[in-house]
């Protein structure tokens, strides 16, 4: 399978960044994985435009579940289509915190953006606390169950494990502890949608950088990274695409 090397730029960037995603897709004509790029929403017009003819991919950070209607402030699957998105991030641990995103409603935003025909990219880990308690497993097998969609292929779902202790602190867990839950994921995967799972990404995500790029794409059923800060500038997450190629 391609691996697929995916940045969230969360809610930083203006036009003016579009300079780094220039940079991107300069220096990677044509990178070794999938590369992607999900800035906020003001910006997937202006960088899928940029990213034209190029081998980057741009996708949304969120989704409503419903098609149209009185949702003051949100976005449809179809309308992050419109402007160029070919992914949507979903679950993300930010948009479980802040927005109170549970399980059922992530999957809802799942099958609306397949209903769009977008790659749902749906994200998944624990807590410390949880980590510390030795619930890990049985914290994201739940969330696993409960959030993808129905309908699931190894072409429309991409899963991102990422420990929520992990993202933007610099922490990461060790690869022994990645590599375990990674083929957790693929089993619990096999069982939910058979050989389907084979094909499905699993990507880890939570202090990505350029350093230790290498040493967790190693690790077996590490499909690909979610990276958040490292993705804000192109030498860094260009570093990281082009560790996918190992
Ligand atoms: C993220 O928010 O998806 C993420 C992994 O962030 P960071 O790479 O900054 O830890």
């Amino acid at each position: 399978m391609r691996k697929l090397a995916a940045g969230n730029w969360k809610m930083n960037g203006t036009s003016a960044a579009l300079a780094e995603v220039k940079a991107l897709i300069g220096a990677h004509p044509a990178p070794p994985c999938e590369m992607l790029l999900c800035p906020p929403a003001t910006l997937i017009a202006q960088m899928a435009r940029t990213a034209k003819g190029s081998a980057l991919m741009v996708g949304g950070q969120d989704c409503h579940p419903k098609t149209s209607g009185a949702h003051t402030g949100d976005l449809s699957a179809a309308m992050l289509a419109d402007a160029g998105a070919t992914h949507v991030i979903l679950g993300h641990s930010e948009r479980r915190t802040d927005h109170g995103e549970t399980d059922a409603l992530v999957k809802s935003k799942a099958e609306a953006a397949l209903a769009a025909n977008l790659i749902a990219i749906v994200c998944i880990g624990e807590t410390e606390g949880q980590r510390d308690a030795g619930q890990t497993l049985a914290v994201i097998g739940r969330q696993l169950d409960g959030s993808i969609p129905a309908g699931a292929t190894a072409a429309n779902l991409v899963i991102a494990y990422e420990p929520v202790w992990a993202i933007g602190t610099g922490r990461t867990p060790t690869l022994a502890e990645i590599g375990e839950v990674h083929a957790f994921l693929r089993a619990r995967l096999h069982a939910l949608i058979g050989a389907e799972a084979d094909g499905v990404r699993i990507l880890y995500g939570g202090s990505v950088k350029p350093t230790n790029a290498v040493e967790i794409f190693a690790v077996p059923h590490v499909d690909g990274a979610l990276v958040g800060g490292a993705s804000l500038k192109a030498a860094d997450f260009g570093a990281i695409v082009a560790a996918l190629s190992v």
